[in-house]
């Protein structure tokens, strides 16, 4: 279903990934692993076309080329991604973030469809469908981001360690649900550190360092093999990583439970637009909140989600300032 051939990817002089290839079949789970900075982000972000690199080389899915067209046109194809640090609007409900997952052409006529689906297989999301993200816990963060996703109808779902800074018992959680999702048909590309995890539930797996795929092999082997155990099954491999990120994860204020939820029903019969508009200006005050400020800024701290999502987002940034202007003409 999924091809990659060939894939190279530079970042000015340095070459962060090197004539990869990998495949993904429908109703597969495939699994990359590699060390800090072997380049597994970048072979997700060039396959989601939001790398900020040269990329060359072909990827392609069913036969269409992917390589030359933008991230928009990729998600229309049936690729979505779940960035590292999930992505998800945590001033927005789950209700309205699942519905940002659907702005596509390719999954807005199936929207309903799609999020009886999302919530047949996580239930607990239609059940918090008017919680405020942010004030979930990891677990059910992670869940809505891979709701989201699947809400834009895809072939393949892509992961960028999703299991980062979760408690083990949710990554057990996290791995059952990827379980669920490839049930359905879906390929799932997943790029992980926690190996023992991913490889018990993978089909497939890639070893990728520094930029070149050195081995692959079924997970089973993998699971097996002298060399993946010292490298990424022994002590001390997810740890580092772990560590960092909670290190670094900001420290929200709890606000009172009535300020927490609001009724699912608000968000029926807005527009993605307007779902955008207040992400943009909500996640702009919490983040001017947070920093002890009063917000003047109206779309959200991209720099909080990282670089990754920049490219994907554009497009709904750009709804937001369309709908922003179409409020202040109204006005
Ligand atoms: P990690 O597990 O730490 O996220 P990774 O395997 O996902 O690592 P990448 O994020 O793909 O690694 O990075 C591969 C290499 O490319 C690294 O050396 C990184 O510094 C470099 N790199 C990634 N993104 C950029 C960028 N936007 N500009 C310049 N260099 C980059």
């Amino acid at each position: 279903m999924l091809e990659v051939r060939n894939l190279s990817v530079s970042y000015g002089q340095h070459r962060a990934l090197d004539n990869a290839a990998i495949r993904l079949d429908r109703g597969e789970i495939v699994v990359i692993l590699g060390a800090n900075g072997a380049g597994k982000s970048t072979l997700l972000k060039a396959i989601s076309g939001i790398c900020e690199g040269k990329v060359v080389g072909d990827v392609m899915l069913g036969g269409t080329d992917l390589t030359q067209l933008s991230a928009d046109r990729i998600v229309e194809e049936g690729i979505a991604l779940v960035p590292e640090g999930r992505g998800v609007f945590g001033e927005l409900t789950v209700r309205e973030n699942l519905t940002l997952g659907a702005y596509s052409r390719r999954a807005r006529d199936e929207e309903a469809a799609n999020l009886e689906r999302v919530y047949r297989l996580f239930p607990k999301l239609m059940e918090r469908g008017g919680q405020v993200v942010r004030t979930m816990s990891g677990g059910e963060q992670q869940m809505v981001a891979i709701g989201r996703a699947m809400m834009s109808n895809p072939q393949v779902l892509t992961l960028d360690e999703p299991s980062l800074g979760l408690s083990p018992l949710l990554c057990k959680e996290l791995f059952a649900n990827l379980k669920l999702v490839r049930n359905l048909g879906i390929g799932i590309l997943l790029v992980e550190q926690n190996a023992r995890q991913s490889l018990a539930i993978a089909d497939r797996g890639y070893l990728l360092e520094n930029a070149h795929i050195i081995h692959e092999d079924s997970a089973a082997s993998l699971r097996n093999d002298p060399a993946v155990k010292a490298a990424y099954l022994g002590a001390g491999t997810q740890p580092v990583k772990v560590a960092i990120a909670a290190s670094m994860a900001p420290k929200f204020e709890v606000r009172p439970r009535s300020q927490q939820t609001r009724s699912a029903d608000a968000v029926l019969g807005r527009s993605v637009a307007d779902l955008v508009a207040q992400a943009a200006s909500r996640d702009a005050q919490a983040v001017a909140q947070r920093r002890g400020h009063v917000a003047d800024a109206t779309l959200p701290d991209m720099a909080a989600h990282g670089d990754r999502l920049t490219a994907a987002l554009r497009e709904i940034e750009n709804a937001a300032v369309r709908a922003r202007r179409k409020t202040s003409q109204l006005k």
